[in-house]
């Protein structure tokens, strides 16, 4: 078997039209990636072409269903990475201009055996976060996706009484709407017995992280918030 010139790196619903054989109207197209004599990624986002399944699995030599299936699986590890992204932005990047003695506990709170073992906090969570944001702003398969504390909306939620995430919810934008929700989030934890918190993240997913992180992790959430909304 030769080794194969591309690599699929998933689906695109944003390009209509075939990079190959010029076909418009395509309900989605398929991102390939180069590869060299070796089976290694040659290029950037930007030598990346988009084909129709049909041309893709010409050059691949595969199956339509193999692209297909292929280019799904690719598809969800990118959205599977976007969301550890999204993850680590919404706990760290709140962190990255705090004292360094603030850092380095919310780092080692939550990689408790990287502590003394010559692992900087400030240099692993530099790291973190240019990967992150590498990450969503990677353009092979979509646009790039929102990564700055900008762009973090608030979720509230509702804890039962052993500090379990009963329910999480976007904040809405609305005052009225949003008084109207915390509201019925305090009756509903009083229910419960549990308690209402509010934090700042990128998704409901991350929220789930902050929700769940240390106080302090949770202090500079709510001041990186405040920051950028005054
Ligand atoms: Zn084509």
């Amino acid at each position: 078997m030769s080794i194969p010139k591309w690599k699929i790196k998933g689906i695109v619903d944003d390009y209509d039209e075939c990079g190959c054989c010029g076909r418009r109207g395509l309900r989605r197209t398929v991102a390939l990636m180069p590869l060299d004599a070796d089976g290694n990624e040659d290029g950037t986002a930007e030598d990346v072409v988009y084909y129709g399944t049909s041309c893709a699995a010409t050059a691949l030599g595969w199956t339509q269903r193999e692209v297909s299936a292929t280019a799904r699986a690719a598809q969800s590890e990118q959205d599977e990475r976007d969301a550890y992204a999204r993850r680590v932005i919404s706990i760290y990047a709140p962190v990255e201009f705090a004292p360094v003695r603030d850092m380095a506990r919310v780092y080692y709170g939550r990689n408790a055996s990287r502590r003394d073992t010559g692992v900087k906090a400030t240099e692993e969570v530099a790291k973190l976060l240019a990967q992150a944001r590498a990450t969503l702003a990677d353009t092979t398969t979509g646009p790039a996706r929102p990564s700055g504390i900008e762009d973090f909306r608030r979720y509230v939620v509702i804890f039962t009484h052993d500090r379990q995430i009963h329910l999480i919810r976007r904040v809405p934008e609305d005052e009225f709407k949003r008084q109207e929700q915390a509201a019925s989030a305090h009756r509903r934890a009083d229910e419960i017995g549990g308690s209402v918190l509010v934090v700042a993240a990128l998704d409901a997913q991350a929220a789930h992280d902050v929700a769940y992180a240390d106080e302090l992790t949770r202090e500079w959430n709510a001041k990186a918030w405040q920051a950028a909304h005054v």
